[in-house]
């Protein structure tokens, strides 16, 4: 049984109690001395990053994504790999340290061509980390190559991939699954695959979306699952929630009513709590908006997320926000807190004590021209 000196281990039936009922401020409280006592520096950490797309193809039909396209569909892609590395290229010129890159579930892609993004990136920019492939997609890529889950995470490995990013997991809850995604890998697969990946030796994140048809009780089965996971097989570096974006999906019609600010504050600090075994929990203000990322930030949270150059996913939702290496600087500070720039496995790599400004890349200032020049590819 873990836990911490400020807060003893919840169990499921005290964390519930505490999700539903504690006030906003106390929870908040709470989750600061958590957060305190885990990372005692008043230090805020970003990374420099980008999201693009290799596809956006899937036959999973999510009824919460505004992004995917059946093949076939006019506005349907999918990239080659020297297409792919437009994007990598990009991402070099504007000096991030971090592509993150997704897809959808494509009935034709195999193996191979995950490999050959992974090689061909680490070649051509070995400065630049792959954190590549959800777990759906790397479920799916198994699935359509006719290999388990294992051989196809090792092949990654030996491709050089070392992290893998933690979307896919929405809400780990078999009844919230069927009715939102009942075609996608379900909850336990999701975890089994992130639970291999540690073994092998990756490091990956820990997400959630709420704000949808979920109950309380869904959430505290989404973190109860987490932290039982990262007990078993440590690897979980942060766990990132988000809120359910309703634009253009087929889920809106169901949703009664809409998650807000508070909500999103209540979900960092409970996580902070409850996850007593992850180091990270990260705000955001791309998901939520500049004003409750930076509130978040006193809320339990640590991280920033990222300044996230190229986006399309949310973008697909009509909810956009944009910032650059300055104005994360800048919110960062407006918060109360010192920024400090990581790599994606968390390494501090830049401390800004006496700089007020920084010289930002060409590429970061231009990100929509090259974005929409680089999709018309
Ligand atoms: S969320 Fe992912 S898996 Fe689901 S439809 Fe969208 S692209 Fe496909």
């Amino acid at each position: 049984m873990q836990g911490s000196d400020t807060v003893p281990r919840l169990s499921f039936e005290e964390g519930l109690n505490l999700f539903k009922n504690a006030p906003l401020d106390a929870l908040g409280q709470m989750a600061m001395r958590m957060r305190f006592k885990k990372n005692p520096r008043k230090q805020i950490t970003f990374i420099l990053d980008s999201n693009p797309n290799y596809t956006n193809i899937c036959n999973a039909d999510c009824s919460f994504c505004a992004f995917y396209r059946h093949a076939g569909a006019k506005d349907a892609y999918k990239k080659t790999v020297d297409e792919v590395m437009q994007h990598m290229e990009l991402a070099r010129q504007a000096g991030l340290t971090t592509v993150l890159l997704q897809g959808g579930l494509v009935d034709d892609l195999k193996i191979d061509y995950y490999v050959e993004l992974v090689k061909t990136a680490r070649e051509r920019y070995p400065d630049i980390h792959p954190h590549f492939f959800s777990a759906p997609e790397i479920w799916n890529c198994a699935k359509v190559s006719q290999i388990t889950v294992e051989e196809a995470l090792k092949e990654l490995w030996k491709a050089g991939l070392r992290t893998i990013p933690g979307g896919g997991a929405e809400m780990l809850s078999e009844r919230v699954r069927q009715a939102i995604s009942p075609k996608k890998m379900q909850p336990g697969a999701w975890m089994d695959l992130h639970k291999t990946a540690h073994r092998i030796g990756f490091r990956t994140t820990a997400t959630m979306m709420y704000g949808h048809i979920e109950e309380p009780e869904d959430i505290l089965e989404h973190l109860e699952a987490l932290r039982t996971a990262q007990d078993e097989i440590p690897g979980f570096t942060a766990f990132i929630p988000w809120s359910y974006k309703r634009d253009r999906t087929a889920l809106r019609r169901a949703v009664k009513h809409w998650a807000g600010a508070d909500a999103y504050l209540r979900i960092i600090a409970f996580s902070r709590i409850y996850l007593d075994n992850f180091d990270h929990v990260q705000a955001s203000w791309f998901s939520e908006g500049k004003e409750t990322g930076m509130q978040a930030l006193s809320f339990g949270a640590d991280d920033f997320g990222g300044i996230i150059l190229e986006e399309n996913v949310h973008r697909a939702t009509n909810f956009i926000n944009k910032t650059d290496h300055n104005g994360v600087l800048s919110m960062i500070r407006q918060a109360g807190f010192e920024p400090a720039q990581r790599s994606t496995l968390y390494e501090i790599l830049r401390t800004y004590e006496n700089e007020a400004f920084v010289e930002v890349p060409e590429a970061q200032k231009i990100r929509e021209a090259d974005r929409l020049s680089i999709l018309k590819t």
